[in-house]
């Protein structure tokens, strides 16, 4: 166990530090040890900050399992909630220090895939998962790859994913306005089949340049700004698109984490975009905070500089989802959890 909790840990920081592959507190990994244990990310830490006695739940997986071999799909969802929530908290396996952690939101989804599994928000993968043409292009260059359209995080996901798989076996799930998710037997066969990944999309797009540098430096009056690199150009090549930030959704992390953007100076937004400067100014809030935004802005620019250079079609998150993620309960904590 020693062992693969190790593993586990290592492949979490390689991912974690990784901003074009998980921002801010996005993204999970877990590992299943012998035949009733899981341990996954805890929701609202980092991956990078994963440690033996950090940021980490052990739960019984197969609870978990069973619970969602009972779901149909067309059950009242709030029920489900209700139901899963209970589910989820009775299959921690507690620790002698009494520390209570919640298991990852997406804990249903791991418990359901391979033995070793990376959920990342990898860039790459989200230029096609948020574009109309992506699953035509991705299922070309995966076969074997499963496609999940959108669900929101959580439950819905979980319910999509075991929907999608059917009787199949896949080692990688792309997910609509999400991310991706790939199993392994080793920790090593997991994190190399997702650079692999990473790798063929890059060349197939032909993306040669690095990936921006985040940077959130002080500015007056306690306040922070951005400085990463690129960003400026491209708020300004973006300008339009940029000024809707708040309707064109990519995925969900964006409305977690930037629930408080604004463009008008002196209008009491924590977050204000100058899109004629190409400039991101924090306010009263945390150096952390911001930089976790930054992470999540930083890639939702650079998902949509590319889908346009392709000449692809942006696929955004409707309106009615956006609600429904705005309201839930498991991303509030979450949100929470960043300070
Ligand atoms: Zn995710």
């Amino acid at each position: 166990m020693a062992h693969e909790l190790k593993s586990l840990i290592e492949i979490s920081k390689k991912i974690g530090k990784r901003p074009d592959y998980v921002q801010g507190g996005g993204g999970n990994t877990s590992v299943k040890i012998g035949k009733n244990k899981m341990i996954i990310k805890a929701s609202g830490f980092r991956l990078s900050e994963l440690r033996v006695k950090k940021g980490l739940v052990s739960v019984d997986h197969q609870k978990i399992v069973q619970f969602y071999s009972t779901v149909k799909g067309r059950e009242n969802i709030t029920d489900v909630i209700i139901e899963n929530d209970r589910v989820v908290k009775d299959s921690i396996h507690k620790k002698r220090s009494g520390e209570e952690l919640r298991p990852s939101i997406e804990t249903g989804f791991h418990s359901l895939a391979g033995k070793f599994v990376i959920h990342s928000h990898s860039v790459y993968a989200n230029i096609f998962n948020c574009s109309k043409e992506g699953k035509k292009i991705l299922s070309k260059m995966f076969k074997e790859a499963i496609f999940v359209p959108y669900y929101p995080p959580g439950i819905s996901l979980t319910i999509g994913v075991r929907k999608a798989l059917g009787k199949r076996e896949s080692k990688i799930f792309f997910l609509e306005n999400h991310g991706i998710v790939v199993c392994g037997e080793t920790a090593e066969d997991a994190y190399v089949l997702h650079e692999e990944i990473t790798n063929c999309i890059k060349k197939d797009l032909k993306i040669r340049s690095q990936y921006p540098k985040i940077k959130v430096v002080s500015a007056e009056n306690g306040c922070f700004k951005s400085e990463s690199d690129q960003v400026s150009d491209l708020i300004r090549k973006h300008k339009k698109t940029v000024k809707k930030f708040r309707k064109i959704v990519l995925f969900p992390d964006q409305l977690v984490y930037g629930d408080d953007v604004g463009f008008l100076a002196n209008a009491g937004f924590s977050i204000r975009i100058d899109v004629d400067k190409g400039a991101v100014f924090y306010n009263n809030m945390s150096y952390a905070k911001a930089f976790t935004f930054e992470e999540v802005f930083v890639a939702w620019l650079f998902i949509i500089d590319q889908i346009r250079r392709f000449g692809l079609t942006l696929k955004t998150i409707s309106k009615k989802e956006i609600d429904f993620i705005l309201n839930m309960e498991s991303e509030k904590y979450r949100k929470k959890l960043c300070k």
